[in-house]
């Protein structure tokens, strides 16, 4: 466990990071390429030593949410392409054309207006197979030739999104296929028609976890790099991957309750006989759901599973640690990684929360340090 003193840190491994990247890299298509998804800071994991160590092994293609997360990396010095797959606003094109970003083409309208500021920019085109959340529709075969015409649009790159594909079931599986039908028959309908669609990708974590291998240059890999299932659906090909980030918080206090009496705001915890409770320096506003310790929460000290009770705190919890000799203010308590033979899975806590391990992941605070290990 790494020396540090802050009260609560995360833990990014980088040779697991690395591991990953190859892993998903040796299952895509010959001639496919990890691109990878290293939106809302690397998905909590720290987008900058993410991108760095990517980066120093050969990958060259990375994707961000918005401007500022891709200006942040080229500020780093990170120097692949870095496709931007929101929104972002024309009039901020020149903020695109200075830090070499490659933005998504949203809609027919925002292709019209980023050429309007009249810049060469290298752009993607989104095509919407579907999902309708952005993109061009895939058999608008006019909106697409006319926003190849458009003076300073590059288009490097045509691409779509799947919205099922973490779903087997007979229904979904079924509107995958659709989806990628009508992806494969606009990029025929390009090459038709001489107009060169560049890059192409599709697959996401679930994409390349459900779906053979695809006839794409790039796979979009956000979830999967950091070795983590969004939910524990069942998927067709497990790749062998080893979860990325660890968390960790210091215990601050151990106090003894005498019977009947209470902890914390509510008192929602009640000791019906003597109890030992170690307080731990970390709490909802650093990203845990705050329902944690009703759901079931543990957190790992001394190599062993100690349960959250009572109601957290914005930056602390309680942990019920009687019987547990030696607990001690200053010991490292583990909520998401390995202990010992012991280890908390984030899809425990994202499936105890009714969530997915992308948003538990997201949102675990900037108030915590990232420590990179090996
Ligand atoms: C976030 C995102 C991804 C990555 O998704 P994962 O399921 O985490 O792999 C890929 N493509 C797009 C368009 C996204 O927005």
């Amino acid at each position: 466990m790494t020396r540090t003193t802050s009260r609560a840190w995360r833990e990014t491994n980088l040779s697991a990071l690395a591991h990953n990247a190859r892993t998903i890299q040796s299952a895509l298509a010959p001639g496919c390429r990890l691109m990878a998804v290293v939106k809302a800071d690397a998905y909590g994991h720290g987008a900058l030593p993410v991108a760095r160590r990517l980066e120093a092994m050969g990958i060259k293609d990375f994707a961000v949410a918005c401007l500022e997360e891709g200006i942040t990396l080229r500020r780093s010095g990170i120097r692949g392409t870095i496709l931007i797959l929101g929104y972002t606003p024309p009039e901020l094109a020149s903020q695109l054309h200075r830090w070499k970003l490659t933005q998504t083409v949203a809609d027919a309208a925002h292709g019209q207006a980023l050429a309007a500021c009249r810049l060469p920019l290298p752009v993607h085109l989104a095509l919407d197979t579907g999902m309708h959340r952005l993109g061009i529709p895939a058999e608008d075969h006019n909106a697409l030739r006319r926003l190849y015409e458009l003076p300073g649009m590059h288009v490097e790159g045509v691409f779509s999104h799947l919205c099922v594909s973490d779903s087997l079931s007979p229904e979904n599986t079924a509107f995958t296929r659709l989806q990628l039908e009508r992806f494969y028959e606009a990029l025929r309908w390009l090459k038709e028609h001489h107009l060169a669609p560049g890059e192409t990708h599709i697959q996401a974590s679930y994409g390349i976890w459900n779906l053979p291998p695809q006839p794409c240059s790039l796979a979009r890999a956000g979830i999967a790099l950091y070795g983590v299932c969004s939910d524990d659906s069942p998927i067709v090909r497990t790749l062998d991957l080893t979860p990325v980030l660890s968390l960790r918080a210091r215990v601050t206090c151990v106090r003894t309750l005498a019977p009947r009496e209470g902890a914390g705001y509510g008192l929602a915890f009640r000791a019906d006989q003597p109890r030992q409770l170690a307080v731990v320096a970390i709490g909802y506003a650093d990203g845990l759901p705050r329902s944690l310790p009703q759901q079931g929460g543990e957190v790992l000290l001394h190599r062993m599973r100690c349960p959250m009770v009572g109601r957290m705190c914005m930056d602390q919890l309680l942990v019920d640690v009687t019987g547990l000799p030696g607990v001690t203010p200053g010991d490292a308590a583990t909520l998401i990684g390995t202990d010992g033979q012991q280890q908390i899975h984030v899809e425990d806590i994202a499936q105890q929360c009714g969530t997915i391990t992308n948003e538990i992941l997201s949102r675990l605070g900037t108030r915590l340090p990232i420590i990179t290990t090996e």
